[in-house]
């Protein structure tokens, strides 16, 4: 930089970073910008540096956009609520992180749609920094909730039966997995298309055990017994005939509502069989400071199969950040591969 009495200096230079905002709700595709602002060259105290080097596009971050989601950030927000970085620099103060480390943000809200963030500490969660890229970006919130479904529920044995809706979706792939690597049975219902048996096999090579379509589900071709514990992301007439499958004291976990439908029940399975429905919300357990410890050991125990290839991350289409509108509308509409901002 050049002074005014014509000597050069040198400037403490601002670092310049990409990020994807909104500053109303909306349609997701429209309602984000994108922006470039600059940081401070260092972090404050308390604060660390953080270069985000992926995040994927989720149902509740185009939810959260739209504005009909629990989690509010104050506006304008950074979009994206998982994605993992890699510490770049710390704080004064700053203790348990250190230069190299990957993180994901400790709670939903944070806003992962960036290059680069400078986060208070307590806002980020260290984790294996030799996961591969695709794991760790996604590591915070769908492998998790399948686990966490799997484990906190039912006391499920080997043999058990867990029947699921939205079968093809990626926390159902996570939950075929985990009961093929936990022992489980597992039965997926899935949406009719025209490329089915294609669908069919691939859930198949992953460990499903049986897949049916909702037009089975719903006219009770399903035959299966033993089924304890239904997981339930659709809603409507496909929770009706999730929780009507389940036999004495079964549960079914409700996680999400893609049809947009009321959840359903059938009256007599409840009264005669004693089923139970409850609901689920991953960011509700990470809320909660007694469960920082069970956060350690569920991402080691992901991590050992991942690495041992017994948890496959289902696959992502990669997108740059300057291509956001076309990788909102697609992560709205497109459910065969999720989308991936690579940073
Ligand atoms: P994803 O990979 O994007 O897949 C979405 C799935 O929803 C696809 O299988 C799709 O079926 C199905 N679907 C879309 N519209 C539908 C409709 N109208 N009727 C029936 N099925 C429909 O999703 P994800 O990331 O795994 O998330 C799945 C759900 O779980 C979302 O609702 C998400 O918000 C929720 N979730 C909740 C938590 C929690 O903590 N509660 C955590 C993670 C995810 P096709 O394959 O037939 O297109």
């Amino acid at each position: 930089m050049l002074t005014f009495r014509g000597i050069f200096r040198i400037s403490t230079r601002n670092l310049t970073t990409k990020q994807l905002v909104y500053a109303a709700n909306g349609n997701p595709p429209e309602a984000i910008k994108f922006e470039t602002v600059e940081l401070p060259d260092k972090p404050l105290t308390g604060h660390v540096h953080v270069k985000w080097i992926a995040a994927p596009i989720n149902p509740a971050d185009l939810n959260q956009i739209q504005g009909v989601y629990p989690v509010k950030p104050t506006l304008p927000a950074v979009g994206g609520n998982e994605g993992f970085g890699r510490v770049e620099q710390i704080g004064e103060g700053v203790t348990g992180f250190k230069v190299g480390d990957h993180v994901l943000p400790g709670r939903s809200g944070l806003g992962t749609w960036r290059e680069h963030g400078h986060h208070k500490q307590d806002q980020l969660f260290v984790i294996d920094n030799t996961l591969p890229l695709e794991a760790s970006a996604v590591l915070q919130v769908n492998p998790p909730t399948a686990y966490r479904m799997l484990k906190d529920f039912v006391d499920l044995k080997p043999g058990d039966v867990v029947l699921q809706n939205a079968g093809n979706s990626a926390v159902s792939r996570y939950v075929i997995q985990i009961c093929k690597i936990l022992g489980f049975r597992s039965v997926s219902v899935v949406r009719k298309r025209d490329d089915l048996e294609k669908l069919v096999e691939d859930l198949k090579s992953l460990g499903a055990d049986e897949v049916y379509t909702e037009e089975e589900l719903c006219s009770r071709k399903i035959k299966t017994k033993g089924i304890k514990l239904a997981l339930n992301s659709v809603g409507g007439k496909s929770s009706l005939f999730l929780a009507a499958h389940l036999e004495d004291n079964g549960v079914m976990v409700t996680y999400g509502g893609m049809s947009k439908q009321p959840v359903q029940c059938p009256t007599g399975p409840l009264i005669f069989k004693d089923i139970k429905l409850v609901g689920y919300w991953m960011s509700r357990w990470y809320e909660q400071e007694e469960n920082i410890q069970e956060r350690h050991k569920m991402y080691a125990e992901l991590g050992k199969w991942i690495k041992a290839g017994q948890l496959k991350t289902p696959c992502f289409e990669k997108r740059k950040i300057t291509d956001h509108v076309s990788a909102l509308e697609d992560g709205m509409n497109k459910f065969d591969r999720k989308q991936l901002f690579v940073f």
